[in-house]
């Protein structure tokens, strides 16, 4: 499989060529050549193999189709390495559990860091050991999280051989058992940065550092934001394991509610559909920040300056515009490299909107790909954990009520509705206890973690500072 740029760079590159790099370097995202067609027969087999061998072997099957620059052997095991009852808590890592009337729950959740970027980031942190060890090489990665990827991050690369993680956060913004995961880490190859400033400050560090090029040599500077194709490849596989709990045979459908902020989870179910898996809909949950909720009903993509985005009681959906959305863009406007890079290298920059509402193609986003969206507030949010809290004693987290609320609106008679569980609820237990009065339950592993001993350095939002104490930490 050959990868080519969105922006129109054809130059063709394999699987681990692009697994370090961030964008193309015309600026555009990768996105395999083509999609691998799986039909009928193999969707079976694809059946039993994750009923009888399990999620590793099924994730093995997946990324076959995607990585030729590995030995199957190897790529087997490292599927097996990453995708473990000890790591994951049960043994379908994805178990479905049943909500209501057609409305199911695909836990994500239930990995080192409670939220589903797990599910991409351990397999990450494997495959950068592996691809690093196999060249020689080291690797700094430098992050800013305002809280689930930092942490998913760290906790997929700590202790692994050829690499750094410097990851910077806006100094007391994250919850204090967001803070309580990431400083807690003692591993000699993690590096919690508080910067003094917001989250926008701490991506301009991140930016300005990766824009000068000398030292992001030097320095092997990397990232793992969720541009990166095999985190978005390694979500592709749960989009299978779910169809397959959800439905006994081929000719039943499902349809996906995705709770999205930059578009890489709901992008890896459009993926799995271009694929052939058999999905009626896929439904985009969005909270205030309803940027891609707005282009599903208008057509018009408009991006936020920072300054409007919305700080919510699902702060991981909190964006101003959506990385991965130029991903289905290119698929949308039939792989047009050119008008891509118009539309996203040169309109976004200048006015900040697009307008596809025109576009022949824009009324296929629905038809042809299945795509359709919806919005909930915090007082959604509230009545959808309160609601679910007393009809089923189940406690969902905030970022998966706004998918359920999203989903109840979309749900059709005879297709089962999965929401994609994306949080355990005690990441965000202030809006919990908000809406039910109680405390959500806590994993054994995170008791009293708040009382650890933490490990950060405070830095200043300054860009020099934080190259002087990434050369510090190489020397
Ligand atoms: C990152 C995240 C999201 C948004 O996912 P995208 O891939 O950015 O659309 C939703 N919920 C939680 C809990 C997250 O951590």
């Amino acid at each position: 499989m050959l990868y080519i740029s969105t922006r129109g760079d054809q130059t063709p590159k394999h699987f681990c060529d692009i697994l370090l790099e961030g964008l193309a370097p015309d600026g555009g995202l990768y996105l395999p050549a083509h999609y691998p067609q799986v039909d009928d027969a193999t969707l079976s087999r694809w059946r039993s193999v994750y009923r009888d061998q399990g999620y590793a072997d099924l994730a093995f099957e997946v990324l076959s189709l995607y990585i030729d620059d590995i030995p199957a052997a190897d790529l087997k095991a490292l599927c097996h390495k990453t995708y473990t009852v000890a790591v994951f808590g049960t043994p379908e890592i994805v178990p479905l559990r049943p909500l209501e009337d057609g409305i199911w729950l695909e836990a994500l959740s239930n990995g080192p860091t409670l939220a589903f970027k797990d599910m991409a980031m351990q397999l990450l942190g494997n495959l950068f050991e592996y691809e690093l060890a196999r060249r020689g090489e080291v690797l700094n990665i430098l992050g800013a999280t305002s809280g689930d990827t930092g942490s998913a991050a760290e906790y997929a690369m700590r202790g692994k051989k050829g690499v750094r993680v410097f990851m910077t956060s806006p100094q007391g913004r994250m919850s204090p058992f967001q803070q309580a995961q990431m400083f807690s880490l003692m591993d000699d190859n993690i590096f919690n940065i508080a910067v003094d400033g917001v989250f926008d400050d701490c991506q301009d560090m991140v930016k300005a550092v990766s824009n000068d090029l000398d030292f992001k040599r030097k320095y092997r500077i990397g990232t793992v934001n969720s541009i990166n194709w095999a985190r978005l490849l390694a979500q592709v596989v749960y989009y299978f394991a779910g169809y397959f709990q959800a439905t006994q045979n081929n000719s039943q459908k499902v349809s996906f509610t995705v709770p999205s902020g930059n578009f890489g989870n709901v992008c890896a179910g459009h993926v799995a559909r271009m694929m052939g898996l058999p999905i009626a809909r896929l439904v985009v949950a969005t909270n205030e920040n309803d940027v891609l909720d707005e282009f599903f009903k208008t057509g018009v993509y408009r991006v936020r300056a920072s300054a409007d985005t919305h700080e919510t009681s699902s702060p991981s959906m909190d964006i101003s515009k959506a990385s991965n959305f130029e991903r289905f863009v290119f698929d949308l406007l039939g792989r047009d490299g050119a008008r891509i890079k118009s539309l996203f290298g040169d309109a976004l920059g200048r006015v900040g909107f697009f307008d596809l509402e025109a576009h022949p193609a824009f009324a296929l986003a629905a038809r042809r790909y299945g795509f359709d969206s919806g919005k909930s507030t915090h007082a959604d949010r509230l009545a959808t954990i309160k609601d679910i809290w007393a009809r089923h004693s189940m406690m969902i987290d905030t970022h998966t009520a706004d998918g359920v609320k999203v989903a109840r609106d979309h749900v059709q008679a005879g297709v089962p509705m999965i929401v994609l569980e994306t949080a355990l609820p005690i990441k965000f237990a202030e809006t919990i206890v908000e809406a039910t009065g109680r405390e959500p339950d806590r994993p054994a592993r995170f008791i009293g973690i708040e009382a650890l001993p933490k490990r950060v350095v405070p830095m200043p939002a300054d860009v020099q500072a934080i190259k002087t104490f990434i050369v510090g930490q190489c020397a």
